[in-house]
């Protein structure tokens, strides 16, 4: 089967600093990978060289048998691939209604209505609070907008990067049954989390990162079956 997305040999960093050192990564349609990795391992510098935000140096990035290898980010959300990033990026002073409409900015546009009742479906609170400020909602509640504009872009594949961060324990619960709520709607996952218990819970493979290298990939079983596994990469 050939993989929906595929990162080969991929190196990336900042000024003179390399950051990754030739990731190897696939994600396959329908499924949710976690991608663990202690902190500064380069789990957001993948996501954001994955996403067309910082270049590729070396390796490759195919996307649905695209190859998406130094495309321009709005060329990388045109072909579905969207990242929810790390600390949710909502607009403060736009309304919730106008950070979701952003979301088909690039791609669904002319599905922006039908789309906008998926997500308020999805996550009620987002149509109760339709015309307040995004910067007033609660921690939760922005990460919701954030996934949900995520969402109004139709995913082929959803980055979601930490968003159990920050949360209250409750909240997390709530997120990780929405992230296998989605992915059991179809929708494939790469799931960037410290939180390593639920995410290899809600993940049938795991790929663990460590200094800007894969130090692991396999199931999740696998890993957490492994005292050995669990001690070296996950310190736990
Ligand atoms: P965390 O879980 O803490 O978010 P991470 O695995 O996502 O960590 P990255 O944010 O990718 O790690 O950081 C990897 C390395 O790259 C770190 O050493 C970090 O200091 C460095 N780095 C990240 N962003 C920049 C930047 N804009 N400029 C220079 N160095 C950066």
């Amino acid at each position: 089967m050939t993989a929906l997305l595929e990162i080969t040999g991929l190196r990336g960093g900042y000024g003179a600093v390399e950051v990754l050192r030739g990731v190897d990564l696939q994600v396959h349609s329908g499924e949710i990978v976690a991608l663990l990795g202690s902190n500064g391992a380069g789990k957001t510098t993948l996501n954001n060289v994955v996403s067309g935000i910082y270049p590729a140096w070396a390796g490759q990035i195919r996307f649905d048998g695209q190859d998406l290898t130094g495309a321009h980010y709005r060329d990388v959300v045109k072909a579905g691939l969207i990242q929810v990033p790390e600390g949710r990026k909502i607009f403060p002073n736009l309304s919730v209604l106008e950070n979701l409409e952003l979301g088909s900015f690039t791609r669904a546009r002319e599905r922006r209505g039908q789309n906008l009742e998926r997500v308020m479906d999805t996550f009620p609170r987002l149509r109760e609070r339709a015309t307040q400020l995004a910067g007033t909602l609660s921690g939760g509640e922005q990460q919701m907008l954030a996934i949900g504009r995520g969402m109004m872009a139709e995913p082929r594949l959803l980055i979601l990067d930490e968003p159990s961060l920050g949360l209250s324990p409750l909240l997390v619960e709530e997120m990780f049954s929405l992230i296998g709520k989605l992915n059991g709607e179809g929708l494939a996952i790469l799931l960037v989390e410290q939180n390593v218990g639920q995410s290899l819970e809600v993940a049938r493979r795991a790929y663990v990162l460590e200094n800007g290298a894969v130090r692991f990939s396999g199931s999740s079983a696998e890993l957490l079956a492994s005292d050995d596994l669990r001690r070296a990469y996950l310190g736990v």
